[in-house]
């Protein structure tokens, strides 16, 4: 006894010392100022779906796509890591995509019918629910960042051709001539496309895809996804696919997911496939891969092919394509992979 006694005491005067150094309401701050940033970092990107088998792409070009989406990829997450917001890693990752000969967006972009470069983009902020677009934009260098200026600097969400791209202009953005996005590797492909509609040929697989797009969690647990393309090849008319069609090629919020996608725009309009993919996360409880393998699916029952990026704010993420390959990347804190055909990691659907 006389032992415990003042081991009890002690107990005691410890207990009173550590409430009277520490008010309640000053404990919890300190805890909250020691938690770490309690979000993964997470960016996807991708450069378009389309067909070809392992092998079947020539291997110095397969080796400059995936150069190209790894550039991408430490790009967006440099904003991550500063701190930066989702959407502005988002639309960091797509600038250079679009600034890449390689791809269906930007410098790059497919040939009208009429010989001509129209590009849409669109972009969403799932913090806010904010988001911007413009369709058939021709002397803008990057469309994506003409998206986010509708976003940010005019009360609409989307504007079309020649008033986009005057908006864009007043906005102070980099203004080109068209001549700019001319690849000689688009104008074949449409030589090619033309011949085979006078042939009455079904349109060479490769004509089109290239669409690029990506989707970001930031440190604050915020998503954002953004899109950009060309279109399709010998588009008429002036033709908008999905790609700036919020809720078809682009979507986030951060009650349920993020979601760029690329394919044949028509399926994924009437399809309303990005926000179908994250409605079915919010309503229904399915996963985020099981979601978009079965809103793909779906639209494979229609006709259309393509393939998505989706990711939620707790970072789960999914590839899902029903082409032979999607150009993608994932970085997180852990890893950074970058794919291009089906099977190559385990986040891949059907
Ligand atoms: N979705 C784009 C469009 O239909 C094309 C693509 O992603 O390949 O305009």
């Amino acid at each position: 006894m006389p032992i415990v006694r003042p081991t009890l005491l002690a107990l005691l005067m410890l207990a009173f010392s550590i409430c009277q150094g520490f008010p309640a309401s000053a404990r919890d701050r300190a805890k909250e100022d020691a938690a770490p940033a309690a979000h993964k970092l997470v960016i996807l990107v991708h450069g378009g779906a389309g067909s070809a088998r392992p092998g079947g792409l020539p291997e110095e070009d397969e080796a400059a796509y995936r150069a190209a989406l790894a550039h991408a990829l430490e790009t967006g997450y440099a904003v991550l890591a500063k701190g930066g917001a989702a959407i502005d890693a988002v639309q960091a990752a797509i600038v250079t995509l679009e600034d890449n000969p390689l791809f269906n967006a930007g410098k790059g972009a497919v040939f009208t019918a009429d010989g001509r470069n129209e590009m849409d983009s669109s972009i969403m902020d799932g913090s806010t629910r904010n988001a911007g677009a413009v369709a058939g934009v021709t002397i803008v260098k990057n469309p994506i960042l003409a998206a986010r200026a509708v976003m940010d600097k005019s009360p609409h969400v989307m504007l079309a051709r020649d008033g986009a791209d005057s908006f864009a202009r007043e906005q102070g953005l980099k203004i080109v001539d068209p001549s700019y996005f001319y690849t000689e590797k688009r104008w074949q492909q449409l030589l090619r496309a033309r011949k085979a509609a006078r042939d009455h040929a079904a349109l060479p697989a490769t004509t089109h895809f290239g669409t690029v797009g990506a989707v970001a969690l930031d440190s604050h647990g915020h998503i954002a996804a953004g899109t950009s393309t060309g279109g399709m090849t010998m588009k008429r008319y002036g033709r908008i696919g999905d790609s700036p069609i919020i809720g078809a090629g682009t979507y986030a919020s951060d009650r349920s997911c993020a979601v760029s996608a690329t394919g044949w725009g028509e399926f994924f309009i009437r399809g309303t496939a990005a926000r179908d993919i994250c409605a079915r996360v919010q309503f229904t409880g399915a996963s985020i891969q099981d979601a978009a393998d079965t809103v793909l699916a779906d639209l494979k029952d229609m006709g259309g092919t393509g393939g998505v990026l989706a990711l939620k704010p707790d970072g789960d993420f999914a590839f899902s394509f029903t082409t032979q390959l999607m150009f993608r990347g994932v970085k997180t804190a852990e890893r950074q992979d970058v794919y291009i055909f089906a099977g190559e990691d385990r986040h891949d659907g059907k």
